[in-house]
């Protein structure tokens, strides 16, 4: 009781001041600054800021899709132009597609585009710029809402934990897939917690209470299937960090509230086969460090991308050929940790190499094996060394020649 009379005087004092206290958080149309403005109160909030006048509005816009994907065109990596014709792909992407992780016939529109499919809004710290993509049609202003939230959770963390900072440090596709599933993590646990209250003000349908820790719960069931996706890296690295990081940061929220979620920031999981697993199992347990041998590029070409991808893309590449899908999530749970190299010639072609480091020698063997029965297995060649499958593959037929395999070891 006393803890609700000292709650009453703050919200007083900040209603007074013009703050948002007991949020009046309703339905409405986002494109609009004062729905902009009470969206916004409501994040600050439920993150536990909203005591913080120095907190500013963000600039917001909105954009068709055509004019989302036209700029994420403009952005993404191309190799070399050809005489009169497109960009290539760059060594990435074509050893990407060389894996089947990125569909072998998408184009470059389709690659760049990707995420436009799949977003509602986004976030640019560069310019502290929320951008909401309009896709015509009927609106949906709790959906919108929700997505605005979540948005508006991305500036205030860029505003409180500064993005560079949050970056520093980062070396590995893997580590940067963590900090990236946190923050997403972050804006869903809010956006959800949003939702939810206006649900239970029975403003978006008459839903029952939601039970928070059933949502955050997500483990299998709401993680995306990636075997629906032509491209499942895309999928994986673009998709698997919400409900995973959600999930990670909803253990904190549980234990200590808007406190706890931002205690789960540091230190950060190693890597992301971490956030594929429930807290407290046995995946924690430390590994000797590994390696691979580092080989010389084959004659003609040179090294020119290196890349330690992580758990995500791991069960992206087991869900190309361990069925039904729930096998390629058990593999890739005992992940730990891979090498991954390209090497390209004067003409454009790219050959890899990736070592896939596991848990134990019967996953290792149990992917090898599956590669090997599947249609797959005919275009990317496999080696097995104890707990390590190397897989490789390359865009001219005999480019390997008798090239060894390269030696690994704890
Ligand atoms: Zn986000």
């Amino acid at each position: 009781m006393m803890r609700h009379v000292a709650l009453a005087l703050t919200l007083g004092m900040l209603a007074a001041i013009g703050c948002a206290g007991e949020n009046t958080l309703e339905p409405c149309d986002v494109r609009r600054s004062d729905c902009q403005q009470q969206v916004f109160l409501a994040v600050a909030d439920a993150r536990g800021s909203s005591w913080d006048p120095w907190f500013p509005l963000p600039t917001m816009r909105v954009v068709t899709e055509e004019q989302y994907c036209a700029e994420l065109l403009a952005q993404a990596p191309s190799g070399p132009a050809t005489p009169g014709g497109p960009n290539q792909p760059d060594d990435l992407t074509s050893a990407l597609k060389l894996l089947h992780l990125l569909d072998p016939n998408e184009t470059r529109e389709e690659g760049a585009c990707h995420n436009a499919v799949f977003a509602a809004a986004y976030y640019v710290p560069a310019r502290q710029l929320v951008t909401v993509i309009d896709r015509g049609g009927e609106t949906d202003q709790c959906g919108d809402v929700r997505t605005l939230a979540h948005e508006l959770v991305h500036a205030a963390q860029d505003r409180d934990l500064h993005f560079k900072t949050l970056n520093r440090g980062v070396d590995s596709f893997d580590e940067q897939q963590v900090v990236d599933a946190l923050l997403e993590g972050e804006g869903v646990l809010y956006e959800t917690l949003i939702d939810a209250k206006l649900r239970e003000q029975g403003r978006c349908g008459a839903t029952p209470p939601i039970d928070l820790a059933q949502v955050l719960g997500a483990t299998r069931d709401n993680v995306v299937d990636l075997t629906r996706f032509p491209s499942p890296f895309r999928t994986a690295t673009a998709l698997l960090g919400y409900p995973l990081g959600a999930r990670y940061l909803g253990y904190g929220y549980e234990a200590a509230g808007s406190l706890g979620v931002r205690r789960a920031f540091e230190p950060r999981p190693e890597g992301d086969v971490r956030l594929m697993n429930e807290q407290h199992s046995e995946y924690d347990r430390p590994l000797p460090a590994w390696s691979c041998a580092t080989l010389n590029a084959p004659e003609g070409y040179r090294a020119s991308v290196f890349a330690s991808f992580g758990g995500f893309v791991a069960y992206a590449f087991a869900t190309l050929v361990l069925t039904p899908e729930p096998a390629a999530w058990d593999n890739a749970l005992a992940s730990a940790g891979d090498d991954f190299v390209v090497y390209s010639n004067a003409a454009h072609e790219v050959l890899v190499e990736w070592s896939l480091h596991f848990r134990s020698e019967q996953r290792a063997e149990e992917l090898g094996r599956a590669l090997a029965e599947s249609p797959l297995g005919a275009s990317i060649e496999h080696s097995l060394q104890g707990d390590v499958l190397q897989v490789r593959a390359s865009s001219q037929p005999h480019a390997f020649g008798d090239r060894a395999w390269a030696s690994c070891s704890e």
